[in-house]
């Protein structure tokens, strides 16, 4: 029996990609490749605003509908070149998609080599995505990925050349599929032929670096440290909590519920933290340093967002990275001090 390896993404066109494949015959499982910016994940679950969701992790969810094994693997060190050093430069915001994908199919393929597995599969569906789902650019991903012509698109086979596994035989080029362009609805018909309901459909892509906010974030990281670096707390630090920064050498994260309070309690030992001591407030963690004379601009920043934020005085304990506390009365902010620019 021929062996194929699906990208999961988790979303709705890897899971109808993979299921015309099985109805071939084929023996498929699953990859998916965890970057540190996945939409998926942990803090996905951290939300209240979210809870009315069910909580899960949609690839592992798309891999159970299929009955398929998964693969989740953690390419976080490797894809920080792909994405500090994308050679095909980036989408709307800091999305680097199609070194992205050319990234995630040769690592497929490596995979597909150790496992003597015969073709990869991915949801692709030509001119879908501006970047790297172009007539254009689809075929830059089977050639720098190195993988050639065993890696098949099933969604839009029909307007592609022939690849091995159709050549083969191994595959009936008839019942791959044409789909095109940006109109969902031939997906969502097949997904309800297939008896397939509450499927995920992200808004913005399969990560964060398609998002506006995000990725300013990501920059303001990066001036702010005078390099184009990152870790992996830092960067799912930026999807939690309010970010701001009234000055050029820390930053403040203010939890905004309770859900991104308790996960922010995990980085106490790390970074410094202020904690709102007379009043319901959230906890806010200090990125950067905190010079002594603006600990007290601080405070109140933090104190406007505490259930404080009409009273005239708020107590607040600020504890530096090294442990030490400090307790301070402040007046709080009102809302207009705190300058919009300081929003991250
Ligand atoms: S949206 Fe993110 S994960 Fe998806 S291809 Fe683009 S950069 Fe890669």
């Amino acid at each position: 029996m021929r062996k194929a390896v699906a990208l999961i993404s988790g979303g709705l066109d890897s899971l109808l990609a993979t299921r015309v494949i099985l109805d071939q015959g084929i023996h498929v499982e699953g990859i998916n490749f965890y970057t540190g910016f996945c939409v998926e994940g942990h803090t996905h679950a951290i939300r209240k605003q979210q809870q009315s969701k069910q909580k899960r992790n949609n690839a592992l969810w798309v891999a159970e509908q299929l009955g398929i094994p998964l693969h989740i693997i953690d390419v976080v060190e490797e894809y920080k070149d792909v994405l500090l050093n994308p050679k095909h430069g980036y989408g709307a915001n800091l999305n680097p998609c199609l070194d992205c994908k050319v990234f995630m199919v040769k690592k497929a393929k490596q995979w597909m080599e150790e496992n003597n597995f015969d073709f990869i599969i991915t949801g692709e569906v030509m001119g879908q995505r501006p970047m790297s789902q172009r007539k254009n650019t689809m075929p830059i991903v089977a050639k720098e990925s190195e993988i050639f012509d065993r890696l098949v698109r099933p969604l839009c086979a029909q307007h592609l050349p022939e690849t091995l596994p159709e050549r083969e035989g191994w595959l009936d080029r008839s019942k791959l599929l044409s789909f095109h362009g940006r109109n969902r609805k031939p997906q969502i018909e097949l997904a309800k032929q297939y008896g397939f309901i509450d499927y995920a459909q992200p808004a913005g892509g399969c990560c964060f670096l398609t998002n506006e906010q995000y990725s300013s974030k990501l920059t303001d990281l990066w001036t702010s440290r005078g390099e184009r670096q990152y870790e992996l707390d830092d960067i799912v630090l930026l999807k939690i909590g309010r970010h701001i920064r009234p000055k050029p050498g820390f930053k403040l994260i203010i939890g905004r519920e309770e859900g991104e309070n308790n996960f922010m309690n995990g980085y106490k030992k790390q970074l410094g933290y202020f904690e709102i001591l007379s009043h319901m407030g959230p906890l806010a963690l200090v990125d950067g340093k905190i010079m002594p004379e603006d600990r007290e601009l601080a405070a109140r920043i933090v104190a406007r967002f505490s259930q404080g934020r009409d009273s005239e005085k708020v107590d607040l304990k600020y504890t530096d990275s090294h442990g030490i506390s400090y307790f301070l009365t402040v007046d709080p902010f009102k809302s207009e001090e705190i300058l919009p620019n300081w929003y991250l």
